[in-house]
């Protein structure tokens, strides 16, 4: 039995040009929802622990949730789903944009590309059908050359795009795939989709995504667009975007400075000062119909670091080119930020590895033979863009720095796994646990590594007080927790995540739960979008089932008990800065809070999934043999 226009996906082989239209069945599709939930099940069935994520065996999903539209606030979701060539575990990754939408609209929920194109090719899906096109003139470009490029062959300017850049092109580890101005960015999408010599996915379709009740399902929508709407934060988020909370952030300890030497600075209200005054342009919608509009349109006037105007300037990727490096120049951070995405590579693992870089040169790990001659140094902004570039084009130095800290701290040697800020392998993004210690669960155990989307619920959790309607379900009240307080985080983050998970399952950015919408919005939604009688409880299990697989998938890779681990730098207070003085920041018993995630989890306490938590999740015929 099939639902109701869900559930269709195309397989298309790149080596042998052929595709397969495939049909998925309604349990199937209850069971794992969409999104990145049926991309785990995927690449958990389909893929085994030998696959080389750069060979043709690796798979490349690009899968809508179930609720992906632009009816849906927030709905303009695409999630990738791969086996990661930076961390060799689970990968996933996420962009706004219209895209999403408009691969809903071919007909087809999935799309899984596998084995390798002997020629570089780009891909065309629309109501016509497939085809292959050859990609040559496209090689080397960046991605709005090749994107101008494309609409022009293809005589539409509307058409959605997703492409590679020169990073993908050349195997980054940390390379991504663009979507008008935003990024599929973490754990190296971009370098999958050029290992198979895929350059751009490009898709346009006018079909109808069908809905069970029409009625039901436009309420339910009405619903939840009016709760995000009168949410003080949308209109917080309009006006300033995710740049715009760089002042509290350094304020309150969450600002991870120097290489994670501190986690505030003091610049971060003059250096937001100078973006909202001198960079922003206007603020910017990633898809049409999002109701609170966190995008910028930002640009540099002129001198040095001039930039064209161009969608981009959000939080993480400002904070990895200004307090990872001590960098005061934020036109250099603008400029930075932009030929990252000219050039597909991450923005966070671009200056998180540069910050590494630096703090190797200044103690005498790497030196000017090693550097191309560029002397590395803090707070210098003139070598940036250049090793930005290295980095995308793999010469000199850019050729360690772009296998990522992890492999560069090896090949280096000595102790400079101690400048190496990462989890399972993914560079640290721009938060920081000893501003609020659920951040520190939610950083060791998020199945993709350190990221900046899983884990903020921890973040706002412990600082921003925000409860996302989890009471009724088990949640504590965050209002009876002290942010610094270690007991009790490791089980409230058990249930934060079952929740949180389900933005990416559904297809929905995750900015409108920080902005009032609830899984019980959620439920009704989906009750009415396809005729089940679905429940908060369901949609949380869903999200602890989807949670457990993509552990089985790690576990499968041989990520164990040290993978959840911290780095050291990272629980111990401050080296300088407001909190240098404060105990409490340091992260005294992660060890504890680790233990009680796990107890609450259901799992041993060497973070392996017993086999009663499999059969109770209907996970038990799954391949991997579990503990007991
Ligand atoms: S809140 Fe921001 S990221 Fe989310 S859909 Fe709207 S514009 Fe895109």
């Amino acid at each position: 039995m099939s639902i109701k226009g869900y559930g269709k996906q195309l397989r298309i082989n790149l080596g042998e040009r052929t595709s397969k239209e495939e049909q998925l069945d309604e349990v199937t599709m209850r069971k794992y929802l969409g999104g990145v939930g049926y991309g785990s099940m995927v690449l958990y069935s389909e893929l085994d622990e030998k696959t080389d994520p750069l060979g043709p065996d690796n798979k490349l999903l690009f899968a809508t949730g179930l609720l992906t539209g632009n009816h849906m606030p927030g709905g303009g979701s695409i999630e990738i789903c791969f086996k990661s060539p930076l961390t060799g575990g689970w990968g996933e990754s996420r962009s706004g944009g219209n895209f999403g939408p408009d691969l809903r609209k071919t007909g087809y929920d999935y799309v899984i590309f596998e084995g390798k194109s002997q020629d570089p090719v780009y891909i065309v899906l629309t109501d016509e059908g497939l085809e292959f096109k050859s990609a040559q003139s496209l090689l080397g470009k960046t991605v709005e050359e090749k994107t101008n490029e494309i609409r022009e062959e293809m005589k539409d300017r509307e058409i959605s795009i997703m492409c590679i850049g020169p990073g993908g092109e050349n195997l980054v580890t940390y390379s991504t795939i663009m979507c008008d101005g935003r990024a599929a960015g973490r754990c190296g999408a971009g370098a999958v989709m050029g290992s198979k010599n895929l350059l751009a996915f490009v898709v346009k379709g006018k079909q109808e995504v069908k809905v069970a009740d029409k009625e039901k399902f436009l309420t339910a929508i009405r619903k939840a667009m009016r709760e995000v709407r009168k949410n003080p934060d949308s209109a917080e988020f309009k006006k300033h975007g995710t740049t715009g909370d760089i002042p509290g952030c350094d304020s309150m300890g969450d600002w991870p400075t120097k290489n994670w030497q501190s986690n505030s600075w003091g610049k971060g209200e003059v250096l937001y000062g100078h973006f909202f005054e001198k960079n922003l342009v206007r603020p910017n919608d990633c898809y049409t119909g999002c109701p609170v509009g966190c995008g910028r349109v930002i640009k540099v006037e002129d001198g040095r670091f001039k930039t064209p105007e161009h969608e981009g300037g959000e939080y993480e990727s400002i904070s990895a080119f200004t307090a990872f490096l001590l960098n005061e120049d934020m036109d250099c951070a603008v400029h930075c930020t932009y030929l990252c995405n000219q050039l597909g590579i991450d923005t966070i693992s671009a200056g998180g590895t540069i910050a590494f870089a630096i703090e190797c040169f200044e103690n005498g790990l790497l030196d000017k033979k090693n550097t191309d001659g560029i002397e590395l140094r803090w707070g210098e902004p003139d070598i940036l863009p250049e090793l930005v570039k290295k980095i995308a084009r793999r010469e000199g130095i850019g050729d360690l720095l772009a296998k990522g800290v992890r492999r560069a701290a090896e090949i280096i040697g000595g102790n400079a796994i101690d400048y190496a800020i990462h989890g399972k392998g993914l560079e640290a993004p721009a938060h920081d646990p000893r501003s609020g210690k659920a951040l520190a669960v939610t950083y060791g155990t998020a199945s993709r590594g350190m990221c900046h989307i899983h884990p903020l619920e921890g973040m706002l959790y412990d600082s921003g007080k925000v409860d996302f309607g989890l009471i009724p379900f088990g949640l504590q009240d965050p209002e009876t927790i002290d942010r610094w307080d270690e007991k009790g985080k490791g089980k409230a983050v058990k249930i934060l995540q079952d929740a949180c998970t389900l933005p990416d399952v559904l297809g929905n950015c995750k900015f409108m739960m920080y902005c009032g919408m609830t899984l019980d919005h959620f439920a009704e939604i989906i009750s009415g979008a396809t005729g089940w009688d679905m429940t908060v409880q369901e949609l949380l299990k869903a999200g602890e089932r989807i949670l457990n697989l993509q552990k089985l998938f790690n576990l499968r890779e041989g990520f164990g008990l040290d993978d959840d681990q911290l780095p050291a730098r990272m629980r111990q207070v401050p080296a300088f800065g407001t909190y240098s003085f404060e105990e409490r920041c340091g992260i005294n018993d992660y060890e504890m809070m680790l233990r009680e995630y796990y107890e609450a989890r259901g799992w041993d306490e060497e973070g392996n999934i017993t086999k009663d938590k499999l059969k109770e999740l209907d996970l038990e015929k799954e391949k991997y043999p579990p503990q007991d």
